[in-house]
């Protein structure tokens, strides 16, 4: 018996993992239409905290840490979870796993929204598809914008059973900047240098900062930088209101706009595309994070733009006051109200109720 065609648009995170998921029970024949090859994409990593939803990727992970710490130049957090460690995934290996799983070819072919109108998106039963262009970041929006180093030194230095998730203890001239460090052996780890503002710099910025961290941390060692990665991810709501239902990944609301976070929430929203499926027989996306944590990422948003020079205090203020199964869940989006009410009673309350009024007085808006 023939299976029934389904057309994916674009072969990223969110094309890909979702086409591995209906290859994987074999729920339709998938025609995989992308304007340029999966393979053609530079490797990076994707950080995540296990979740059940994840149980896929973190079997292809090739690292995780039940511990993970954030410094400042006043205190130090450590954060440990035995159930949500933290995992970093290579988007290479990933990509190619949901490739072989799909059981499909991608085919070259830029699509154009007038392509999806007239002729993909001649939506019936017969003919369902998703999307997963991006789209492009609202104007004025805050970045995440970052260059990383896969670091080989010539002694062992690092600490692998931890993760540095956020260091402030580097140049702040340029706003909020902090230091990413994933040691995956005492001499290996990559490192990056992220700042959220709303300009990104030249690289010469970030490797100077990573080449300074490393002096000051592990001064005397010498290292060779064996891969570089780099990118700007919008922390904004990159949604298409016009097709929701059709829209997958960051298009399809599955980028966090407060972390930029989105491998978490991709294949959350494939596992619920599946489910969707598997319950009414018809193929629907819907945005896995929720209203209430797009809201509160709206109002924390604007305080980071707002005061960028007080923003590493809020983030060392979270960690403190979590523990580390709390901070992955509130990071995954599975924060239920207690956790949420406990994240509230530690930021400031006079910076957030003016922030929420200003995104009120602004309907919506960040
Ligand atoms: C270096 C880097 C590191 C990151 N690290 C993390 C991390 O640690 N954790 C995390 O959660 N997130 C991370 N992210 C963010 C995350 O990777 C992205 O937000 C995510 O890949 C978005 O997936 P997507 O499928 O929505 O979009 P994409 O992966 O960008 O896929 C879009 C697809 O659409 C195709 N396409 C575009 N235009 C057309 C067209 N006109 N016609 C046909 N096809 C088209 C593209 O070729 C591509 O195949 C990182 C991003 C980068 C760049």
């Amino acid at each position: 018996m023939s299976l029934p065609r389904l057309t994916i648009i674009g072969s990223g995170c969110a094309g890909l993992s979702l086409a591995r998921a209906i290859g994987q029970d074999k729920k339709a024949e998938i025609a995989l239409i992308t304007d340029k090859p999966a393979t053609d994409r530079s490797e990076h990593i994707w950080g995540f905290w296990h979740m059940p939803w994840l149980d896929d990727a973190a079997g292809q992970a090739t690292h995780k840490w039940h511990k993970w710490r954030f410094m400042s130049d006043d205190i130090s957090v450590i954060h440990h979870s035995d159930e949500h460690p933290y995992h970093m995934l290579s988007s290479t290996q990933w990509l190619s796993y949901c490739t072989a799983q799909s059981g499909t070819k991608e085919t070259i072919s830029p699509i154009t929204d007038t392509a999806v109108k007239d002729d993909i998106g001649k939506d019936t039963p017969q003919a369902p598809y998703f999307d997963s262009r991006p789209k492009p970041a609202p104007e004025g929006a805050l970045l995440q914008h970052f260059l990383g180093q896969m670091l080989k030194t010539s002694q062992p230095v690092f600490d692998p059973s931890i993760a540095t998730l956020m260091d402030f203890r580097c140049d702040q001239s340029q706003g909020l900047h902090f230091i990413y460090l994933l040691p995956t052996a005492p001499d290996t780890a990559l490192i990056e240098s992220t700042l959220f503002t709303d300009t990104p710099l030249q690289d010469a910025f970030y490797e100077e900062a990573i080449k300074r961290y490393m002096t000051q941390n592990y001064p005397g060692i010498a290292y060779d930088v064996t891969r570089t990665e780099k990118g700007i991810i919008p922390l904004a709501d990159c949604r298409d209101t016009k097709a929701p239902n059709h829209a997958i990944g960051a298009r399809g609301g599955a980028l966090r706009p407060s972390s930029g976070y989105a491998f978490t929430f991709i294949q959350k929203q494939v596992a619920e595309i599946i489910a969707h499926h598997d319950k009414t027989g018809t193929w629907r996306a819907t945005s896995p994070l929720s209203a209430r944590d797009l809201w509160m990422d709206k109002v924390f948003l604007r305080v980071l733009s707002k005061h960028p020079t007080t923003s590493a205090r809020l983030f060392m203020r979270l960690a403190k006051a979590l523990t580390g199964t709390e901070f992955a869940c509130f990071m995954s989006g599975t924060a239920r109200w207690p956790l949420i009410a406990k994240i509230i009673f530690a930021m400031p309350k006079l910076t957030f109720i003016s922030a929420a009024l200003a995104v009120i007085a602004k309907g919506g808006r960040a």
